[in-house]
């Protein structure tokens, strides 16, 4: 019973998401079509993954390798789930986010990717990456400095070293702001990050730059007003997390 319900209550939160996204797609005069909501699912335990499973859910994300390669290995024999690594990885985490992950949201340096590729390559995989970017200034927040718009052209040189390793396929840009009192604060942020995309498709040709993953439970109608093709939805759908 109580089961049951959980997925009713997920499945309806899902679908008011999708058409939240649906609107603000449509209201920006983009296709539907072109956004993905990936709910999030970190420090959620088991139990409501499957929920979020059999309300229909089949894109997760997570924050933490070493829980997030458990609930892969539990669900595996179950459904096909498309997994992404929306948080920071340490670097000993790298291999774990090689070999298991579908996208990594967070490529936020250097070093990392030097791992990421090496972990890739035994793995035989080329990993899919997007480069987070700090576009606010907050101190507290991963990714390469990009706050100071006249400050991007010192980024290109260490860009185009991680545009060069052969297992990583960089496919666009990742951001997460500060947490906003009103959505619309989040606004500028995420302008700024499509800016950026245009600054790096302009340096970068040979790169699509499709992906803008940017928005969260609080504002991720802004961020698709706003380009995202990536929405990282959690509490808004799977309720609060625990601890
Ligand atoms: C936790 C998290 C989210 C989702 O946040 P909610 O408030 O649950 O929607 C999105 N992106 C990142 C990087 C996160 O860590």
């Amino acid at each position: 019973m109580e089961e049951e319900n959980l997925v009713e209550r997920i499945r309806e939160r899902y679908e008011r998401a999708l058409e939240q996204i649906e609107a603000a797609a449509r209201s920006a005069g983009r296709d539907p079509r072109d956004v993905r909501l990936v709910v999030v699912s970190k420090a959620q335990p088991l139990t409501v993954v499957r929920a979020a499973i059999a309300a229909g859910i089949r894109l997760l994300g997570e924050n933490y390798p070493e829980e997030a390669v458990e609930k892969m290995q539990a669900l595996a024999a179950e459904t096909e789930v498309e997994w992404h690594m929306i948080g920071h990885v340490q670097s000993r985490k790298a291999r774990l986010v090689a070999e298991h992950f579908a996208l990594l949201h967070s490529l936020d340096r250097l070093k990392l990717a030097r791992r990421l590729d090496r972990f890739a390559a035994e793995a035989g995989r080329t990993l899919p990456v997007l480069l987070e970017f700090n576009v606010s200034g907050e101190a507290t927040k991963y990714g390469w400095p990009a706050w100071d718009e006249n400050a991007w052209e010192a980024l290109v040189p260490e860009i185009a070293q991680v545009l060069q390793f052969e297992h990583l396929r960089v496919r666009g840009l990742m951001a997460m702001p500060p947490l906003p009192r009103e959505a619309e604060e989040s606004r500028p942020y995420f302008r700024r990050l499509r800016r950026l995309r245009d600054f790096l498709s302009r340096r970068f040709p040979e790169i699509a730059w499709e992906e803008l993953s940017m928005g969260t439970s609080a504002d991720f109608v802004i961020a698709v007003q706003e380009g995202a093709t990536l929405v990282r939805v959690g509490q808004a759908i799977l309720g609060p997390r625990k601890q």
